[in-house]
């Protein structure tokens, strides 16, 4: 069993990981940059060390500082969160090979996930339906790739394969500008993720993007927790999430869910994952996998009733999953507003003091925020700063107190856009889930 858990993460996500690890009375270190020590998890955490300047490569980003705390400070097992080094296998590899546990799935599938072009050869495996394209990276050969973008159809999207948050993607819409946006795709790629590979993919024009959770544990126990949909994005990020998606064919939906249960199985995968897919026509088409929790992971936890950062904990500690398909049970409806400290307008980042921070409350509100009145946003690092999540028995109640949260929310001192999200609440389409992953930017376009 874990004892102790180090928390290699910040912010809300890191407080989320306190949460659950008190819950199941284990003790945490939190480790944290310079500027980050009035963290709220730092400060509720039993042990907390400095591992570095500001600089999320000196510090978050930094392996020996972060094995090294987990050292001093004898801890057990080691939670990466998402983001920083929640996706970086030789993360992994070297916490493993340190003798801590890594609470997540293996090096080798982080690896294999990792890389798109390997995560969906390994999903066509299993028979998971893929989104059509070049199935395998783009070579040399100019006139390949030219005959692979006309047989897939214009417009067509160059991927990196190494891609991650929305980065190194880029739509052609004609055979005229294919090689050079290849190359320019490919030198971004090289330059942000330090391998060049591309390949390419059908350009759906109005999906919407729906994911789905899964848990499996080390003894071949897999389970589903239903999907989610997070069609609201704003530059390929998610803005707003949903469980579960509105309005989806049962018979795909059925039969998607079995195909990522017999993926995890193929992969033998270990831990929490996300399957993410694009839906369009009634079709399901896989874009990748995350190895990791997922920001929105509580809209899941809110209508399953599973803990999925406890479940994550006990997986890692080797135990069976404590749950059975039949036991789990899709109740009701959640909705999450990511939170950001930024301009509801510009959208530019608005790091500072928080003057005051009131959350709102009632039945089925729940709130993860690191936020307290008198805290300083520093600049360094993402924008997000709360989670406001609703449930409600039916989608008509989720989205009324959803409503109420975001009118009672109140935070001082730094801009938010909660403005943004009170506009989407009220929004005709997003009501009817009348939306596609490019709603939201032509709404801001318009304005
Ligand atoms: P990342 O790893 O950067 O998050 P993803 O492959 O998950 O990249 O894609 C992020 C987003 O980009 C998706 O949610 C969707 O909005 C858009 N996208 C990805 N692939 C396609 C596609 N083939 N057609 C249209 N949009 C896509």
């Amino acid at each position: 069993m874990i004892n102790k858990v180090l928390i290699a993460n910040r912010g809300e996500i890191a407080l989320r990981i306190l949460r659950a690890c008190k819950e199941l009375d284990i003790r945490t270190v939190a480790v944290h940059s310079a500027v980050d020590r009035d963290l709220m998890h730092v400060r509720l955490a039993d042990e907390s060390v400095c591992i570095g300047p500001n600089t999320a490569t000196d510090s978050y980003l930094n392996i020996p500082a972060i094995i090294s705390a987990a050292e001093v400070t004898d801890a057990d097992a080691i939670h990466p969160g998402y983001g920083f080094l929640a996706e970086n296998a030789d993360f992994a590899e070297q916490v493993e090979k340190s003798g801590f546990r890594y609470i997540g799935p293996s090096a080798e599938t982080i690896r294999l996930m990792g890389n798109k072009v390997s995560a969906i050869r390994s999903m066509i495996r299993a028979g998971v339906p893929t989104v059509p394209g070049s199935n395998g990276p783009l070579t040399e050969d100019e006139e390949r790739t030219k005959a692979v973008a006309r047989e897939i159809g214009y417009p067509v999207l160059i991927k990196a394969a190494s891609g991650g948050g929305g980065r190194g993607m880029q739509v052609v819409h004609s055979e005229h500008a294919l090689l050079k946006g290849v190359h320019v795709t490919q030198r971004e790629a090289q330059g942000a993720f330090g391998d060049e590979t591309v390949y390419l993919e059908k350009y759906l024009d109005r999906p919407r993007h729906v994911e789905v959770q899964v848990l499996a544990d080390a003894h071949g126990n897999v389970i589903h927790l239903g999907d989610r949909d997070c069609s609201l994005q704003r530059r390929h990020q998610k803005v707003m999430e949903e469980a579960p998606a509105p309005n989806i064919n049962p018979e795909s939906r059925e039969r998607t869910l079995q195909a990522c249960l017999a993926a995890c199985r193929e992969i033998g995968y270990v831990g929490a994952g996300t399957f993410e897919f694009l839906y369009q026509d009634g079709e399901f088409f896989f874009i990748e996998m995350n190895t990791r929790v997922q920001v929105e992971h509580p809209v899941s936890e809110m209508v399953t009733g599973v803990d999925i950062v406890a479940e994550q904990i006990r997986i890692a500690s080797g135990e069976q999953l404590r749950y059975t398909q039949d036991d789990i049970e899709i109740r009701g409806h959640s909705l999450e507003c990511r939170i950001n400290a930024e301009d509801p307008k510009t959208f530019a980042p608005s790091p500072g003091r928080v003057e005051r921070f009131h959350p709102p409350g009632g039945l089925g509100i729940r709130v993860d925020s690191h936020l307290y009145s008198g805290y300083s946003i520093p600049p360094y690092y993402d924008s997000l700063v709360g989670k406001l999540i609703t449930f409600g028995e039916s989608r008509d109640t989720c989205l009324a107190r959803m409503h109420n949260a975001l009118d009672e929310l109140i935070v001082i001192g730094i801009k938010t856009n909660s403005a943004l999200h009170q506009r989407l609440i009220r929004d005709e389409a997003f009501r009817k889930a009348d939306i596609t992953i490019h709603y939201l930017e032509h709404l801001i376009r318009r304005d």
